[in-house]
């Protein structure tokens, strides 16, 4: 008998740790355009506007924390606290425009154009919010073996998802919203039914989820944002102020923390370090892709990351298929691995069309039983690249 998921019930509390004393945000431009404003000296305060998007969906990009911009380049920001000496204080003005406190602003009376131009100004990814549905599930359940946030948001931060569920439905008229949580959850959204569903991984996903809610393969008329998206909205529509700070499942804790905390800030947390061998993997443990560099900060996607020591899983390698069919039992999208990732490996890009690889949910679930330890994943990502099929690319330019 082989494991068809795992589950995602933490098993126990895990509080989110707010990082009120981060000294230090690496922020990156994706595809966003900085200001010509932006020098390196630069005094910012929180909130200040660093970069722009020219999609209405892409939020845009601001100071995390207060302080100076220490380097800049054409992709990134980084921005050190340093106390503003008292002279300088004084002559905020003189210190220009992004050093000044920013204030926040009201969703009193706006149409849901005007909010969501709004909502973007602030730093929000609207896309996700606005599109039309007949049903609006927002996912409650972690997403993915590692991610551990979901019932602490529900219990210590309600406020803000209530406030972002109300903005939410401003935004989009759905018919129907469902909060979809783990079985004996106690958790709630004033306006959203319940439905309580197995917590167990790949079912968490957006496809599995949708078809175990609604009984249909077709997604089409649904719409999914994971508890996060809602949580990041719930932090601008509460405060006004735009978005500077997001939660995320970091080795094995949860944090509230400003974006571009850099990834060795958590290890120096914890006391972590990285030896030779070990895996950096930003993500979920299933899903997550690796990263190479510690000085990455954090960014708005970025619901969990992870250290994976060096022995801790199977090498994985181009070994060959043997035919065991152990990833056939575990496709929750009922494709069949074994030729995907043969046509994958051998460059045969339109046969992978042809066994409809643009379904894959990329899960992970043929490559955790594969016995020959195949990188299907890896595989199957390739391809989808040279077939345009993947929404791979966004999530590595961090939009
Ligand atoms: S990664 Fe794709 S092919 Fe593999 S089990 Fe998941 S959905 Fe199926
Ligand atoms: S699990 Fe691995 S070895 Fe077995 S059929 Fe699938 S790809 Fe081949």
């Amino acid at each position: 008998m082989i494991d068809k998921g795992f589950t995602l019930d933490p098993g126990k509390p895990c509080p989110v740790t707010v990082l009120e004393d981060v000294k230090l945000v690496r922020l990156q431009f994706g595809e966003r355009t900085p200001l010509k404003s932006l020098k390196k000296r630069t005094r910012v305060a929180r909130g200040a506007l660093l970069a722009e998007h020219s999609s209405p969906n892409v939020g845009d990009m601001h100071a995390s924390i207060d302080g100076v911009i220490t380097d800049l380049t054409s992709t990134f920001v980084e921005i050190s606290y340093e106390a503003a000496p008292p002279a300088q204080e004084a002559d905020a003005a003189k210190a220009g425009d992004l050093a000044q406190p920013v204030q926040p602003v009201s969703f009193e009376g706006l149409d849901e154009i005007e909010l969501g131009k709004l909502l973007k100004k602030l730093g929000v990814a609207i896309r996700p919010f606005t599109r039309p549905c007949e049903l609006f599930i927002i996912n409650g359940i972690n997403p993915e073996p590692g991610m551990l946030y979901t019932q602490e948001l529900l219990d210590a931060y309600l406020p803000e998802l209530e406030a972002g569920f109300a903005l939410l439905r401003r935004l989009n008229n759905a018919p129907e919203y469902i909060l979809a949580l783990p079985q004996g959850s106690k958790a709630s959204l004033q306006g959203a039914s319940v439905r309580q569903v197995a917590a167990v991984y790949p079912g968490s996903l957006a496809r599995p989820l949708i078809k175990t809610i609604t009984g249909q393969e077709q997604t089409k008329h649904v719409t999914l944002v994971r508890l996060h998206d809602l949580f990041q909205l719930g932090l601008v529509a509460r405060s006004g102020l735009p978005l500077t700070h997001t939660v995320s499942t970091v080795f094995g804790k949860n944090y509230l923390a400003p974006l571009g905390t850099p990834v060795q800030s958590f290890l120096d947390l914890q006391g972590l370090t990285v030896q030779p061998g070990d895996s950096l993997i930003l993500g979920g443990a299933m899903r997550g892709v690796a990263i190479s560099g510690m000085r990455r900060g954090l960014r708005k996607a970025d619901d969990a990351i992870q250290l994976i020591r060096k022995g801790s899983r199977p090498e994985l390698s181009d070994n060959p298929c043997i035919n065991c069919g152990l990833c056939l039992y575990v496709c929750p999208m009922r494709l069949r691995p074994n030729m995907l990732s043969r046509y994958a490996e051998f460059e045969q890009y339109e046969s992978c069309r042809k066994e409809f690889l643009g379904t894959c949910i990329e899960c992970g679930m043929c490559g955790w039983v594969c016995p020959a330890c195949r990188p299907m994943q890896q595989y199957f990502r390739m391809a989808k690249l040279q077939l345009g099929l993947s929404t791979f690319q966004h999530r590595l330019r961090g939009q």
